[in-house]
């Protein structure tokens, strides 16, 4: 029987494990996760912070009893801390601080991203007592959700990505006055203007205050809550006040572990992969936030991190990691968001950036010898 070890418990890492035993029922994964929340929507969250899903148990995709039910061995609140992988050992630490060394025969890294903290003055010094959120995990959101009990009624959120949108339709679904703070020209920085243009409306629509082109320099506490400092489009200076802060401006890819085993870095510092989701480290894989991704038509890794990805990515790894011979098929850039009562998606590339996409596809192509408007991997 084949030792199949997996660091993390969430879209990569349990997409990996259930694939594993599917293709291999001897294999018995064990998975190594550093939290008690294994197999959680974390795409959820907005929904349980906005009431729509009360109970946050309910977020789970699977229980604890149905994961071990389907074969896989779990380890919680057991942080991995180092990979030795002359001798195919995981070195990880359970709550209570006793190590173990797990041997393997086939490693998958799952291990996600973790938030950005941007450049903001005063942000190191506050927290959640401060009603100061980033959101990224269950515990984060149990954080969110204690300060929402304080009864805050206003809310700014740093950055309008697809969270940070959500995260606006949830908070003045909970009643919440919420001002919108991005630093791009538009909100949904991977849309096409035009498109950006009908959901900032819609947010306006819906009481939502939006200020794009605003960059939030500094916070601070005060006696009435939080004074947000901005630098506005026309780069004069801009105070803000609000009882609670959300910063949601993205993620990077959580490698610590990976660097432990000497993995290769790829796009945007994320592990590097083949489309069999192979490290270059023998007999390491890695799914996820925390891996590059194929884009189809660049032909080319980029870095998008998304559950969708990250379940398919570590269904690959999971399969090859248990004797299979399968390759990702490749991401198209597909992404849908619901705000308020409008659903924005796209896919594949935007206006801005296709022409050189396509220029350099297309020499690509000559160079190796397939003819014009053949895509990739067809
Ligand atoms: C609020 C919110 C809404 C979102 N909505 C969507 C959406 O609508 N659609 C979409 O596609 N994506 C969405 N996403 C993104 C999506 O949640 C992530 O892309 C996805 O969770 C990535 O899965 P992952 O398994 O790669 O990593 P993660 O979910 O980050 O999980 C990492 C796992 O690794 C564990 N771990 C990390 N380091 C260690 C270690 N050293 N030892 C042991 N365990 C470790 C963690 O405990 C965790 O179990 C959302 C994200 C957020 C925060």
């Amino acid at each position: 029987m084949s030792r199949l070890v997996i660091v993390g418990g969430s879209d990569a890492g349990i997409s990996a494990g259930l694939r594993a035993r599917q293709t291999d029922p001897s294999v018995e994964p064990l998975l190594v996760v550093a939290d008690a929340y294994p197999n959680f929507s974390i795409c959820g969250i907005p929904y349980h912070v906005s009431g729509e899903v009360p109970d946050w148990r309910s977020l789970a995709h699977r229980t604890r009893d149905e994961l071990q039910t389907a074969g896989l061995q779990l380890l919680l609140d057991t942080r991995a801390r180092r990979i030795d992988p002359d001798s195919r050992l995981v070195i990880v630490t359970a709550a209570d601080g006793r190590e173990q060394r797990l041997p393997y025969d086939n490693l998958v890294f799952g291990t996600g991203a973790t938030p950005v903290r941007p450049p903001i003055k005063g942000l190191d010094r506050l927290g959640p007592a401060d009603n100061v959120h980033l959101l990224h995990t269950m515990g984060d959101t149990f954080a969110l959700t204690e300060s929402l009990a304080r009864g805050p009624s206003t809310a700014l959120i740093i950055g309008a990505g697809y969270i940070g949108l959500e995260m606006a339709e949830a908070l003045t679904l909970r009643g919440l006055e919420v001002t919108v703070v991005e630093q791009l020209a538009q909100v949904l920085g991977t849309l096409d203007i035009e498109l950006a243009r009908l959901v900032e409306d819609e947010l306006i629509r819906h009481g939502v205050q939006v200020r794009t082109g605003t960059t939030v320099t500094g916070l601070t506490t005060t006696r009435d809550g939080l004074r947000i400092a901005a630098r506005g489009p026309d780069a004069l200076p801009v105070t803000l006040a609000a009882e609670l802060v959300l910063v949601v401006v993205g993620v990077r890819p959580d490698t610590v572990l990976a660097r432990t085993a000497g993995a290769g870095l790829g796009q945007a510092g994320a592990i590097a992969v083949d489309r069999h989701m192979r490290t270059s480290v023998p007999h390491v894989f890695a799914a996820g936030d925390c891996a590059h991704t194929y884009h189809r038509l660049l032909d080319d890794n980029v870095y998008l991190p998304l559950g969708s990805t990250a379940h398919k990515q570590g269904h690959i790894a999971g399969e090859n990691a248990a004797g299979g011979d399968t390759r990702f098929a490749g991401a198209v850039g597909t992404q849908v968001v619901k705000v308020f009562d409008l659903v924005a998606a796209r896919t594949g590339l935007r206006d801005r950036g296709c022409d050189s996409a396509v220029a350099q596809l297309t020499d690509r192509l000559h160079a190796c010898g397939r003819p014009q408007g053949v895509l990739p991997g067809r």
